[in-house]
């Protein structure tokens, strides 16, 4: 019988584990994969953006997406950006900052993971690989949990399975479906962060520009997002899609400005005073790359030198630029999404403990609760506070 069994050695249950055996706990972390960590080691491009700078009270419920926004403050206010970085650092890992506030290793996201693990076992806790969780059940004393090497009991279960993204690489509904089977509600899921697709004519003029890439801004529906855009051979991606795409639902339109921060026909008639016989595409290609400059001419139906256009046809060419609405048929889904949204519903939660309101000593952590933070360090940031705060209570 152990006092706490963790269900996941990601990033949430690897955090979570060793402040419950840091506080005296018997905690066993069971994790499917032969490795722990997997999304750690492959995120941030290999060198982990673990967390955020711009995370406060006042972003908090901006920046983190739920049907209770208010949800995460507690223990992200508890266990802030900053004290997952005074620890990091005692690690001795280095870190390096971004735009935006963004963190990343120094050098490599294993050097994450090795830290975690190696704290896990420092705090006497055991890490039993290569092992896939099934059921749990209530059982005298706490709870049974079946795993693929027999059924383990402990007073204390902390749920930390992740969402659904990269089936390949482990990633299983087994917390959602926990949750279910206590009766917990669960907030309808999705993939998000995640590139959109788009099919017919779209497509076609999108695959046509495939990796040409902007400056761009996108907005589905929330708040635009400016950053880099790309052109795929089925849509659209890039940091300023992954964003937008957490906010839009299927058969909604996306607004996508190619032209971010650039007052386009202004720019343009000046251009016109200055040489009007350049040709509109030369003139435009000042603004981004060339075959997108001539795809956002020919979409305005366009054609000829500056100096043939009146006011009134450049405003129409900035419209096709900087208001181009356009309707996604879908995303890439948990192939290659970076994060889920929706999972248990918080309502169903203690914001202090992570605790089921409806079953003492069940408590869950990380991605599987409806929380989805922007792209930016934002999910790791929730994994390891709600982690930690669930550790403290077990
Ligand atoms: C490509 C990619 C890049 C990312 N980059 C960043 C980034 O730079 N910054 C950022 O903040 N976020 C990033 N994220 C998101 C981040 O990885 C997740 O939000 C975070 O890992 C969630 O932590 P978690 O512990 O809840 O889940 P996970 O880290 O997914 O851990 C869940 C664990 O449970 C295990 N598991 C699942 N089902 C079972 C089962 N039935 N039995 C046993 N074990 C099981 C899994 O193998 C996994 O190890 C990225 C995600 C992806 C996919």
């Amino acid at each position: 019988m152990w006092d706490v069994i963790v269900l996941g050695g990601g990033a949430a249950g690897l955090y979570a584990g060793i402040e419950a055996a840091r506080r005296g706990r018997r905690v066993l972390v069971i994790e499917g994969n032969r490795h722990p960590g997997e999304k750690i080691r492959i995120s941030g491009g290999g060198r982990c953006n673990f967390t955020n700078l711009g995370i406060s009270r006042a972003t908090i419920s901006e920046r983190f997406l739920s049907e209770n926004p208010r949800f995460a403050l507690s223990a992200l206010s508890r266990h802030p950006a900053r004290a997952f970085l005074d620890r990091l650092e005692a690690a001795g890992i280095e870190w390096t900052e971004k735009a935006l506030g963004q963190l990343f290793c120094a050098g490599s996201a294993r050097e994450v993971v090795d830290w975690l693990v190696s704290d896990l076992r420092g705090a006497g806790a055991e890490l039993r690989p290569s092992t896939t969780v099934g059921d749990v059940t209530r059982a005298e004393g706490g709870f049974a949990v079946a795993t693929s090497g027999g059924t383990e009991r402990a007073a204390k279960v902390i749920v930390a399975l992740g969402g659904k993204p990269i089936p390949k690489m482990g990633a299983t509904d087994r917390g959602l479906r926990i949750a279910r089977a206590f009766g917990l509600p669960v907030v309808d899921t999705r993939a998000a962060l995640v590139p959109l697709t788009f099919e017919g004519g779209l497509r076609e003029e999108m695959a046509a520009l495939a990796g040409a890439s902007v400056e761009g801004a996108v907005r589905a529906d929330g708040p635009a997002f400016a950053d880099g855009l790309l052109f795929t051979h089925r849509g659209l991606s890039g940091p300023s899609v992954l964003q937008a795409s957490s906010y839009w639902r299927e058969g909604a339109p996306v607004e996508v400005d190619l032209a971010h921060g650039t007052d386009l026909a202004d720019a343009l008639a000046a251009q016109r005073q200055a040489g009007g016989r350049m040709g509109v595409a030369t003139a435009l290609a000042r603004h981004m790359p060339e075959r997108l400059a001539k795809a956002v001419i020919a979409r305005a139906g366009i054609a000829g030198n500056l100096a043939d256009q009146s006011n009134a046809k450049l405003s129409a060419l900035e419209r096709a630029a900087r208001a181009w609405t356009v309707q996604p048929s879908g995303s890439e889904g948990y192939r290659t999404a970076e994060v889920m949204r929706g999972g248990v519903a918080t309502d169903a939660l203690d914001p202090r403990t992570l605790e089921a309101r409806s079953v003492p000593g069940l408590h869950f952590v990380g991605e599987v609760v409806d929380v989805t933070g922007w792209l930016g360090g934002y999910n790791f940031q929730w994994a390891w506070a709600s982690g930690w705060a669930a550790g403290q209570a077990v």
